[in-house]
């Protein structure tokens, strides 16, 4: 995305990348060559013009390119997905959860402690939508068009959300829901998912109308209102859910990231280094106390 510290080059490249029609191109006056500014396409701008600017969700600007975005059956950015999060935030004020989805690149979502639904990215190509609403404690249902398992960094990411004190494990529920056509989709069924929870339906038992989902999302942020997608009940009679329980440790509560761990003598936990400040040279202690047997 644009920002202010790129450079005019890095502008123009993203200017390309973004938007995506050459209809948007040709009604736009951005490039605006005596001057030389393009801050129309710059996100953090107040400047944005009338003609790039398509709406504006909560705190989210969207911009004409979002609006083909959506038309056409590309993929949904992030910016896309946080204001169908914001609508259904606005509309469900007691529903936790429904995080900017940018917050999981630099590893600040807030902790819930509350039911809730989130929309995570997998992998960088790919949306999910996550909830802890009518689940037992320790576990999350994980509602993904692509039916694909965690990756050990999504893993992270939701044992970071859930921050479990009292457990030893996550229990992941894997809902088996209907599988999206093409690749392009998982954002609108990953909105489709989390506006059904919201709703207090469950997105296992809806099949959405495909077809339509772009058309319904596009009337959602026209009026400001998101309803559940067109669906038909469907055909599966009972739910199927594959249980993936994963060990999370230390103060952080989380799994095993590949890197180094300590073992406390004491209370037998082991530590992620990076948490407890342990320098390398000391992992092979064997009396290493934690911070709460010390
Ligand atoms: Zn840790
Ligand atoms: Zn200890």
């Amino acid at each position: 995305m644009c920002n202010k510290s790129m450079s005019m080059q890095e502008k123009l490249y993203c200017l390309l990348i973004y938007l995506p029609s050459l209809e948007d191109l040709l009604n736009t006056s951005m490039i605006v060559a005596t001057t030389g500014t393009i801050d129309v396409l710059d996100d953090n701008s107040s400047t944005c013009t009338k003609v790039d600017c398509w709406m504006t969700i909560g705190s989210t600007q969207l911009y004409s390119s979002d609006r083909s975005c959506i038309r056409s059956s590309e993929w949904l950015n992030d910016r896309v997905i946080f204001a169908a999060e914001e609508l259904l935030k606005q509309q469900h004020p007691h529903i936790s959860g429904l995080q900017n989805p940018i917050l999981q690149l630099t590893g600040s979502f807030e902790i819930m402690k509350k039911p809730f639904v989130q929309i995570l990215n997998h992998a960088g190509n790919h949306w999910i939508t996550i909830s802890t609403i009518d689940c037992e404690p320790g576990s999350v249902f994980i509602f993904d068009s692509m039916n694909l398992l965690l990756t050990k960094e999504l893993q992270m990411v939701v044992a970071d959300l859930l921050h479990l004190q009292d457990h030893q494990h996550i229990v992941l529920k894997h809902v088996k829901m209907q599988y999206q056509i093409g690749s392009n989709d998982c954002g609108l069924f990953a909105i489709a998912s989390a506006c059904a929870l919201c709703n207090e339906f469950n997105p296992a038992k809806m099949k959405f109308e495909q077809s339509i989902m772009r058309q319904h999302l596009l009337k959602a942020f026209q009026d400001k209102e998101l309803t559940p997608f067109p669906h038909k009940k469907s055909r599966q009679q009972a739910i199927s859910i594959i249980e993936k329980k994963v060990r999370i440790y230390c103060i952080c509560r989380k799994p095993d990231s590949g890197g180094k761990m300590i073992l406390c003598s004491n209370c037998k936990e082991w530590f992620h280094c990076a948490c407890v400040k342990v320098v390398d040279n000391i992992i092979f202690e064997s009396n290493w106390l934690c911070d709460v047997c010390r």
